[in-house]
């Protein structure tokens, strides 16, 4: 409110104003990007990012086929192709060893998207990417304030895209930011986001008109969504940790249904420091995911499932396709299961939740041993 309150003193609500020059700082100091720019949302920043890399008719895009569909729309708005590659069933993240195979003379850039917050093995992209000179783009929207080996996620490729969505840790209602390590694209990313025009150059006094001179469109966010991000990216540390208090919570009080093997737990690799994103478990198959989310929501706890793979939706099909064969995309897409994550969630209600997930399984666990002459069709939970 109190900043909310500054911004109508200012009597500047258009964007670029005192709190967006505040938060392209905070990117610059605590993620160590070379430049950092706010945008309207990640979806927005993607496309920015997808214009800056060129990228044009008959071009081909590398990526995972889980991730949101603004991933894709992105560069299908500029004309290309999607390649969609396999994911790791251990992060759900695109598999790094499947990448170089996807690669033709066609292909311009590969997008690593961070499931849950959680880095993709960027070394090996990264090495991919300058054998055949391709341009990395970052789908960090669930990403901030996680690392890969100490780098902040959407700071280690050529460009990284941020999320500021209400359902993401750092939020402003809707927003986004595009963080650029290659000084030679800022000077147009500027042009871009000021709907092709040379304003911000103007604004700095460095020319005395402006005009119209690229492609753009209106990227940039009011100074309200600004201000109410730059108090939020101020409490970051407090945001995540209370999250990962939750995180940490679920995960060791599942521990003994995943030693059972009745579910599996999310898998953080030893490179990656993440921000509790999102905590997910991993069911049997999508039967006994939908029972489990009615058991749940008789239990009045919300659960829900994420991405239907893109390379089986509609446009999927028409904009792209899947390269080699879906070991995993399809599979764990069908078995993850998000349980309720967010700020300030109490502890008695994680316990709540964790009681009656194991109080399932304890139950499902009487209700399936199979009656005698049965096959091998259990059905798993039938009786809760
Ligand atoms: C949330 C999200 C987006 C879109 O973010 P917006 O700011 O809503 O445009 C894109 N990609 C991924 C992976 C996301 O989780």
């Amino acid at each position: 409110m109190e900043y909310i309150q500054l911004v109508l003193e200012n009597k500047k609500l258009c964007g670029d104003g005192s709190f967006t020059k505040d938060c392209h700082r905070w990117f610059i100091e605590n993620t160590g990007t070379v430049q950092a720019l706010l945008t309207t949302s990640c979806t927005h920043a993607l496309e920015m990012a997808a214009i800056l890399a060129e990228i044009k008719s008959g071009d081909e895009v590398i990526m995972p086929s889980y991730t949101f569909v603004s991933t894709a729309n992105a560069f299908v708005l500029r004309g290309a192709k999607i390649v969609f590659v396999d994911i790791r069933p251990d992060t759900m993240n695109i598999d790094e060893n499947l990448i170089e195979a996807a690669i033709t003379t066609k292909t311009k850039a590969i997008v690593p998207m961070h499931y849950a917050g959680v880095s993709c093995e960027m070394d090996t992209i990264l090495d991919i990417a300058n054998k055949y000179n391709l341009v990395v783009i970052e789908d960090a929207a669930q990403g901030i304030g996680s690392s890969y080996k100490g780098r902040s996620l959407g700071s280690i490729g050529d460009m990284g895209c941020y999320s500021f969505h209400e359902t993401k840790n750092v939020s402003c209602g809707e927003g986004g930011a595009l963080l650029i390590q290659d000084e030679s694209l800022v000077e147009r990313a500027e042009i871009i986001r000021e709907k092709g025009t040379n304003r911000s150059k103007f604004w700095r006094g460095q020319i005395d008109k402006y005009t119209w001179v690229d492609i753009g469109s209106s990227y940039l966010p009011s100074e309200f969504n600004a201000a109410y991000l730059y108090m939020q990216l101020q409490n970051i540390e407090k945001i995540n940790k209370d999250r990962l208090k939750t995180w940490n919570h679920y995960n060791e009080s599942l521990k003994p249904l995943a030693q059972k093997g009745f579910i599996e737990s999310p898998v953080i690799p030893q490179e990656c420091q993440h921000n509790a994103h999102m905590f997910y478990i991993k069911v049997k198959d999508v039967e006994e995911r939908s029972s489990l989310i009615d058991y749940l929501k008789q239990h009045e706890i919300i659960s829900v499932f994420h991405y239907i793979p893109l390379h089986s939706s509609p446009a999927g099909q028409r904009f792209g396709f899947f390269f080699g064969a879906d070991k995993w995309t399809t599979k764990e897409s069908e078995r993850l299961l998000r349980l309720p994550i967010y700020y300030g969630m109490k502890e008695e209600n994680v316990a709540y939740i964790i009681a009656k997930l194991t109080g399932y399984y304890e139950n499902a666990k009487k209700h399936t041993t199979p009656p005698p002459h049965s096959g091998q069709n259990i059905q798993y939970c039938k009786a809760v």
